[in-house]
């Protein structure tokens, strides 16, 4: 039986966060001790690990059927990839930034200026909409000290917190790009591994929706639960369980995360006593 190819990095920004989701969807990867390539011991896939760079191109010949990367280097890398799942992890931002000193108005600014980028290609593309002409300087790494050495006016780099930038003496002023990490396969999978992939998306789906979901119990009298049942936007209607004591029952239902604090605050408003609030490891639906 054939095996599922996946490309993830070795070793960086991804290299855990993708891991993790394997693992969260009881794929067992016994401990590679650096190898290049791993077997899962429970699932018919193989794991490959890699310089995130490399994956597009390893994807698109083949070599491996899917991999994790950020969209940042799909975008720049311009294989003929599709997204099949986005992960929701290693968000980031692609952005150009100046030395803190430079009174910058907009994006005019760059006009004549040279940039430095590991990201030639989106930043090429970014100048051309919006119509200025710069240089741009291509570097591979380290792009946050191009204009403190005197390469380049300004860099166009991976940013999330902002504080690299900060301890490089340089500020953010323009985001080009937005960026998350993403699953991606080239175009066409043969069935066999397309059915390994199926098993494969509707774990991560499952997963993914637990985490954006909690599970809720509560204890009300029974006057209240009409109230009560109103504010619980569930999946489904709630179970409700009679309570040892007279006139009160136990309400359980899934609640989303993002809505999580002022549905409480509701049901407390509500009478709800007792309230709990437990995680949801995974969510068939
Ligand atoms: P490799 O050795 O595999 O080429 P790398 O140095 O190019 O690694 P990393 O810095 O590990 O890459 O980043 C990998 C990806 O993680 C980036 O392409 C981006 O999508 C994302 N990323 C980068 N920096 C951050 C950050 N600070 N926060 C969140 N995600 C990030
Ligand atoms: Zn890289």
């Amino acid at each position: 039986m054939s095996k599922l190819k996946i490309a993830i990095q070795k070793s960086g920004r991804l290299s855990e966060n993708s891991l993790r989701l394997i693992q969260e969807c009881g794929i067992k990867i016994p401990n590679g001790g650096g190898k290049l390539i791993t077997e899962s011991t429970n699932f018919p896939v193989e794991i490959l690990f890699l310089r995130d760079d490399d994956i597009p191109q390893y994807v698109e010949q083949k070599v491996a059927d899917i991999g994790i990367i950020g969209e940042n280097v799909l975008i720049e890398t311009r294989k003929n990839l599709v997204v099949i799942q986005k992960l929701g992890f290693s968000a980031c931002r692609l952005s150009l930034a100046v030395a803190k000193e430079v009174d910058y108005k907009d994006l005019s600014y760059f006009n004549g200026k040279k940039v430095a980028t590991s990201y030639p290609s989106i930043l090429e593309d970014y100048f051309q909409e919006n119509n200025i002409k710069a240089t741009i300087e291509f570097i591979s790494g380290s792009v946050e000290i191009a204009t403190g050495i005197g390469l380049a006016d300004g860099i166009c780099d991976i940013v999330s917190s902002g504080s690299t930038l900060f301890s490089n003496g340089l500020k953010e002023v323009e985001k080009v790009l937005s960026s998350q990490a993403v699953l991606v396969a080239a175009e066409k999978l043969d069935s066999e591994k397309q059915q390994i992939l199926d098993k494969l998306l509707f774990r991560i789906r499952s997963v993914q929706k637990a985490k954006e979901s909690k599970y809720i119990l509560l204890n009300a009298p029974n006057q209240n639960l009409e109230r009560i049942i109103k504010i619980l936007p569930g999946m489904n209607s709630p179970t409700i369980l009679p309570l040892a004591q007279e006139g009160w029952s136990s309400l359980h239902s899934v609640i989303s995360e993002d809505k999580f604090w002022d549905i409480i605050e509701e049901l407390k408003g509500a009478g709800a006593e007792g309230i709990l609030v437990v995680p949801i490891e995974k969510m068939i639906l």
